[in-house]
C-alpha cells in the first residue's frame, strides 16, 4: 500500500532520513521504536507530505504523493494522522471537528458527514460528548475524537505518533484499546509508541529506527525475544 524506497531527508546539515526502504502491506499493523531523535516523527510525516524529501520516493497504492492543491489535501485524508497533541480544533464542538473534513475535503453533505460523525464518536466511546468543545474533555476522550476524525475520511492508514504520550495514565488504555479495535478490523496503521505492550499484541511488525536508519524489522515476537542489532538490545534493555 505504501512503498518508501531509498528515501532521504535532512534539515540543514543533520542527516534524519537514510536511505528509507520500507513497504507497508494493506491491513498490516507496524510499530515504528527506537531512541529520541531517530527520525520517526520525520518519518511518519514524510508519508503525509507534511515533510518533503531531498531524494528517494514514496508511493501510494502504487502512485507518488501528490506535491500541492488539492490533490495533497486529498493525500491528507487517505493518510491519516494522530498527534500527540490531539490537535483539534478549539473553537469547533466535536461533532463539528469531526464533520469538517468529510464537508470541505471529501464532499459529503452536511447531514451524511453529522451521521457518520455520531456513528464515529460512538464507536470510539465518546458519542455523549459530541457537543462539547474539546477544551471540555479529557485527554483520553479529546484523543479518541482525533481518532474518530481520521477516520471519517475513510483513509486508506492511519499514521499515529506517539498518540499516548501526552496522557495521564490512566488514560492511555482507553485510546490503545480503540487502536487495537482497528489494528482488528484490519486498517491499516503505522504507530509510533513506547507502548511496547501494544507493539506485542497489535503489530505485525516492528521497525527498529535509530540516528534515521532502519536498523531492523521483524515481527514482535522475535524482535522483543532475539533482536539482532547491539542499538536494539541496548534500547530494550532501558525501556523493558
Ligand atoms: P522523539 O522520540 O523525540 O519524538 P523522533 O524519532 O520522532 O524523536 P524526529 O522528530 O523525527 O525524531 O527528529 C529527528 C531529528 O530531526 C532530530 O534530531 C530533530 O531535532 C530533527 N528535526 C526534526 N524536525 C526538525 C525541523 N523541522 N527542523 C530541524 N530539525 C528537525
Ligand atoms: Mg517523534
Amino acid at each position: 500500500l505504501v512503498v518508501l524506497s531509498d528515501v532521504n531527508k535532512h534539515f540543514g546539515a543533520l542527516h534524519v532520513l537514510q536511505d528509507i526502504d520500507l513497504t507497508i502491506h494493506r491491513g498490516e499493523v507496524v510499530v515504528v521504536i527506537g531512541p529520541s531523535g531517530s527520525g520517526k516523527s520525520t518519518l511518519c510525516r514524510t508519508i503525509n507530505r507534511l515533510e518533503t524529501i531531498d531524494s528517494g520516493s514514496i508511493t501510494i497504492d502504487g502512485k507518488p504523493l501528490p506535491q500541492e492543491g488539492r490533490e495533497l489535501a486529498r493525500l491528507r485524508s487517505d493518510v491519516g494522522m494522530v498527534f500527540q497533541s490531539f490537535n483539534l480544533f478549539a473553537h469547533k464542538t466535536v461533532l463539528e471537528n469531526v464533520m469538517l473534513g468529510q464537508i470541505k475535503v471529501r464532499k459529503t453533505d452536511k447531514k451524511e458527514a453529522e451521521t457518520r460523525a455520531r456513528a464515529l464518536l460512538d464507536r470510539v466511546g465518546v458519542g455523549a460528548q459530541a457537543d462539547k468543545y474539546p477544551a471540555q474533555l479529557s485527554g483520553g476522550q479529546q484523543q479518541r475524537v482525533a481518532i474518530a476524525r481520521a477516520l471519517a475520511m475513510g483513509p486508506k492508514v492511519i499514521l499515529f505518533d506517539e498518540p499516548t504520550s501526552a496522557l495521564d495514565p490512566e488514560m492511555i488504555n482507553e485510546v490503545l484499546e480503540v487502536m487495537q479495535q482497528l489494528a482488528r478490523e484490519g486498517m491499516t496503521m503505522v504507530v509510533v509508541t513506547h507502548e511496547m505492550g501494544f507493539a506485542r499484541s497489535a503489530a505485525n511488525r516492528v521497525v527498529f529506527m535509530a540516528d534515521g536508519r532502519i536498523i531492523e524489522q521483524a515481527s514482535p515476537e522475535e524482535f522483543f525475544s532475539n533482536p539482532r542489532s547491539d542499538r536494539a538490545k541496548d534500547f530494550l534493555s532501558k525501556i523493558l
